[in-house]
C-alpha cells in the first residue's frame, strides 16, 4: 500500500528498542516516545505547507520559506499525549485538537468520552496521533469524527501498527496516509499488539497496576 511508509531510520529504530524493552523505566519512556513522535512527524510532514516569507538575512533581503499554520495535531487521549509533547517542541505553530477515546474491552470498539477541536479549514493538514495501531476500531471512530468536523486532508503517526489495524483504517478512508515505526506481525485476542511494548498509555502514565 503506497500510503503507508515505515521509518527504519536507526534513530526511530533505537528509540522503539527502548520502548519494547519492558526494563525502560517511565521516564526513559517518555523521553523516547517524544523523541521518536519528532522523528515520524519530520518524515511525515515531508510535503508540509510551507509559506514565502521577507526577511533579510545579515548580507541580504531574502524570500525564505516557513512551514504554515495549516498544521493540526489532534491527539488521541491518553497515549497521544506522549506524541503531542515532543512534536508541539518542535513545531509550536501547530493547532492542537483532543479526542478521547477508549476501547470497550469486551467489544474491543471505540467509545468517544471527550472531545476539543479546533475550527477546520479545508486547507488544513490534519495529523492524528495514535501511537497503537491495534485493531483500527480507534482510529477510525477519531478519523470519522474529524471528517465530520470538516478534515480534509488527514494523516496518522502511530508508533506500531498491527496489519489488520492498517487494513481496517485504509478500507474506511483510502486517501490516508500512514507514517508507522513498524508492523508487528501479531494482534492478541486482548487486542494488544506482539511484540508491541504493552499499553503505551499506562507505561507513559506510570498506571501498570491498574
Ligand atoms: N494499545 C496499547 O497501548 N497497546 C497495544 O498493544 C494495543 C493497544
Amino acid at each position: 500500500m503506497e500510503q503507508i511508509q515505515v521509518i527504519q531510520h536507526p534513530l526511530v529504530q533505537d528509540r522503539l528498542t527502548r520502548l519494547r524493552d519492558k526494563t525502560t523505566e517511565i521516564g526513559s519512556f517518555r523521553e523516547a516516545m517524544g523523541d521518536v513522535a519528532y522523528l515520524l512527524f519530520y518524515e511525515a510532514m515531508r510535503d508540509a505547507p510551507t509559506r514565502d516569507k521577507e526577511i533579510e538575512t545579515p548580507l541580504t533581503p531574502y524570500v525564505a520559506k516557513e512551514l504554515s499554520p495549516e498544521i493540526v495535531l489532534v491527539a488521541i487521549l491518553r497515549a497521544g499525549l506522549g506524541f503531542l509533547d515532543g512534536i508541539l517542541e518542535h513545531v509550536p505553530i501547530a493547532r492542537v485538537g483532543y479526542l478521547g477515546l477508549k476501547r470497550n474491552p469486551t467489544t474491543l470498539e471505540a467509545e468517544s468520552y471527550y472531545m476539543n477541536l479546533p475550527k477546520f479549514a479545508p486547507s488544513d493538514t490534519v495529523v492524528v496521533l495514535d501511537p497503537m495501531l491495534a485493531t483500527g476500531h480507534t482510529a477510525v471512530a477519531g478519523l470519522k469524527t474529524l471528517t465530520e468536523a470538516g478534515a480534509k486532508s488527514l494523516h496518522l503517526i502511530s508508533l506500531l501498527a498491527s496489519p489488520s489495524g492498517i487494513e481496517t483504517v485504509v478500507k474506511a478512508f483510502p486517501d490516508i496516509r500512514i507514517t508507522v515505526a513498524s508492523i508487528d506481525p501479531v494482534l492478541d485476542q486482548r487486542g494488544y499488539i506482539i511484540p508491541g511494548l504493552g499499553d503505551a498509555g499506562d507505561r507513559l502514565y506510570g498506571t501498570l497496576d491498574h
